[in-house]
């Protein structure tokens, strides 16, 4: 499918580094880091707590400025923008899911989700959309309630409403199961999966858990900063962890 980049992708990333000063001396926390990923792809980035998945996560998304490389997104370099422009181009294009939600207490499920199209400043027509999500990933009923009233499967499914609700270009999400029981983040993932499986939505997924990471169809193994090893699970119902297990052993993960 096209999406006007040139080979395809609808992210390309290529020799991203990141260093930050740790005491006086500088540590390079991502090394080089070069990879793309394609429309309606879920692609998990995996590797030991502290190896860098989230930092890469956030230079992916233009949180961050690089050191050095490039990140390239629906055809447009990221890393040639200001601050202003990358916050803009990310509200755009880029959907991400914080591990602990990141919700706005003081606001309502439905507010916290169409929160991005008020700071747009879109047309009133625009929040039909914010129910049509709230169908979507079943949060029905749940409006009017602020996070603390409901669980932590249910903010973090409004968490993935607010990232879907601009029809962004990729998902990134960090650690989306860090902060959930086992049966509660399945079904987060299963939403991801789906999304991507069965929506043509394309998603980036960090994770320190391999079973979260047998949902992706590619896993990139990342040690030190860098991309260590790509694992092709390809798309699978049944999410089975027991090879991507025993390919990582095989790494010493
Ligand atoms: P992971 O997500 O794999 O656990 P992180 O990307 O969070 O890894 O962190 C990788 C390394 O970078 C860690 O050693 C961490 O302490 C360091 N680090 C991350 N962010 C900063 C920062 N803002 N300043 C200094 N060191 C940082």
């Amino acid at each position: 499918m096209s999406d006007g980049t040139s080979n395809g992708a609808v992210l390309s990333a290529d020799g991203v580094t990141k260093s930050y000063r740790i005491s006086t001396a500088p540590h390079t926390v991502v090394d080089r880091v070069t990879l793309s990923v394609h429309h309606g792809e879920l692609v998990a980035v995996m590797g030991p707590s502290g190896c860098g998945k989230s930092t890469l996560l956030h230079l992916l998304a233009g949180l961050e400025p690089v050191d050095s490389g490039s990140v390239v997104i629906n055809g447009q370099d990221l890393t040639k923008m200001d601050e202003r422009g990358r916050t803009i181009f990310r509200r755009e294009n880029i959907g991400f899911v914080f591990q602990f939600f990141n919700l706005v207490p003081n606001l309502t499920a439905a507010e916290n989700i169409s929160l991005p199209l008020r700071i747009a400043g879109a047309r009133s027509s625009y929040f039909d959309r914010v129910s049509d999500l709230m169908r979507d990933l079943n949060l029905r009923g749940l409006q009017g309630h602020r996070p603390d009233e409901i669980s932590g499967g249910e903010q973090q499914r409004v968490a993935i409403a607010r990232a879907l609700l601009m029809k962004p270009s990729v998902i990134m999400a960090d650690e989306p199961t860090g902060n959930l029981d086992f049966t509660t983040g399945n079904e987060v993932l299963e939403l991801l999966w789906a999304r991507c499986a069965k929506d043509g939505e394309t998603a980036i997924i960090a994770t320190h858990d391999a079973r979260a990471a047998a949902y992706a169809d590619r896993v990139l193994v990342m040690r030190d900063g860098q991309i260590i090893e790509t694992i092709e699970l390809g798309r699978r119902e049944d999410h089975n962890a027991a090879p991507l297990i025993s390919r990582l052993a095989k790494l010493g993960l």
